[in-house]
């Protein structure tokens, strides 16, 4: 979808990009003065594989702060990305043919990462009811002797919704019937949250011992571009991870360690507060506007992230003032592509019956991006 607004801005046509899943602000100022300084330093030795020791020790000192958990610091492995961190976690964890349960909407990549690690991914669909998150009994009836693993993303992309330490607690009390099954808790929006207290599962007695914390530095500290992750994991996993991405990537960019660790060093919540303050203005702006304009489109609080998760249910089956019908999200998102505004389809994070629109973008963009959101559906005919 980037790729096509682009050609069509190329050609000199207006879109409204609704699409981002990277925070539209600049990396932290400390962030870039560390990275400069690291450049400067003049040298570019290999780093170590599992990371600098004190951005590990500074990532296991974080998680004591903010969550109270004990960790070493060789249980952190950084990664070029979470995605690489959530990968080694896989390749680590689950044999072939093994099941990973995954609930649905579910961020893109987990499909396709299970399945390079050879193992089933066993969806689980949620729904607007339970805030899209899974429920306990649906957990218990998923589990077979083949489970290996269960990936939760909170606050989630594409719903920004997020588990409530009540919820969690329901769902580790189904693991803890199942010793085998492991949790990869993806808490890379984490910083990024409005509403609730941020909860890790691994905060949970029963899962301490059998969670993969997978986060990064992509969302929060809006360094996408510089490619960096970590997982936390018990010892011999995160020791099983070294090996794999030893041999695999080797250790991520250094310049961009020497920036996270500046970043961890100081008030990290005060560092993102800014960014925080401008997504919870956009956010209760986008709620307030669907509530008066598109009531049809179910439109909660999402309590995290900077995505909004729509449901478009009530305009499936209607005509386009071109006499296309549109049946499906993907024909939803073309129509309105043509009509100069761009969101991501549903069908890409399991679901025919939604579209995601991003709020990293500036509040202007996200007016009128709604407005002609609004007009489009309004001219579907019956
Ligand atoms: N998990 C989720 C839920 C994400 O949205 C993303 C980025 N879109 C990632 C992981 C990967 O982030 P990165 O590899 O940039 O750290």
């Amino acid at each position: 979808m980037a790729q096509r607004v682009r050609e069509l801005h190329a050609a000199g046509k207006q879109v409204i990009s609704l699409l981002l899943g990277e925070p539209d602000f600049p990396v932290p100022e400390p962030l870039q003065e560390a990275a400069i300084a690291a450049i400067r330093e003049g040298h570019a030795p290999y780093p170590p594989v599992a990371g600098i020791l004190p951005l590990r020790e500074a990532i296991a000192a974080y998680y004591h702060r903010r969550y109270g958990l004990p960790y070493r610091p060789s249980q952190v492995v950084i990664s070029n990305g979470s995605k690489q961190a959530i990968f080694n976690a896989l390749l680590s964890l689950v044999e072939p043919g093994q099941e990973v349960i995954v609930p649905a909407p579910y961020w893109v990549s987990y499909l396709p990462l299970i399945q390079l690690a050879e193992a089933r991914p066993v969806i689980l669909p949620t729904t607007a009811e339970t805030g899209y998150k899974l429920l306990p009994d649906q957990l218990e009836a998923a589990i077979t002797p083949a489970t290996r693993a269960l990936i939760l993303c909170s606050p989630s992309n594409p719903t920004g919704t997020a588990y409530t330490p009540t919820e969690l607690h329901a769902l580790a009390e189904v693991l803890e019937k199942h010793p085998s099954v492991w949790v990869i808790s993806d808490e890379i929006y984490e910083l990024i949250r409005y509403e609730g207290e941020a909860f890790s599962p691994a905060q949970l007695p029963a899962l301490y011992e059998r969670t993969v914390i997978c986060n990064g530095f992509s969302k929060a500290f809006a360094m996408p571009g510089w490619r960096l992750g970590y997982l936390i994991a018990p010892q011999a996993l995160a020791e099983a991870a070294t090996k794999v991405q030893g041999q695999t990537t080797a250790g991520a960019n250094l310049i961009a360690q020497k920036a996270a660790l500046a970043g961890l060093k100081g008030d990290v919540e005060a560092l993102v507060a800014p960014m925080i303050k401008a997504f919870r203005a956009r956010r209760d702006a986008i709620y307030a506007y669907l509530q008066n304009h598109l009531p049809q489109t179910r439109p909660y609080l999402p309590e995290g992230a900077f995505y909004y998760f729509l449901d478009i249910s009530a305009f499936l089956g209607r005509e386009t003032p071109r006499g296309k019908v549109l049946s499906s999200a993907d024909d939803l998102v073309e129509y309105l592509l043509e009509e100069g505004v761009a969101v991501v389809s549903g069908s890409a994070f399991g679901s025919e019956r939604h579209i995601r629109l991003s709020y990293a973008v500036a509040l202007p963009d996200i007016e009128a991006g709604l407005q002609l959101l609004t007009q489009a559906l309004g001219a579907l005919q019956d």
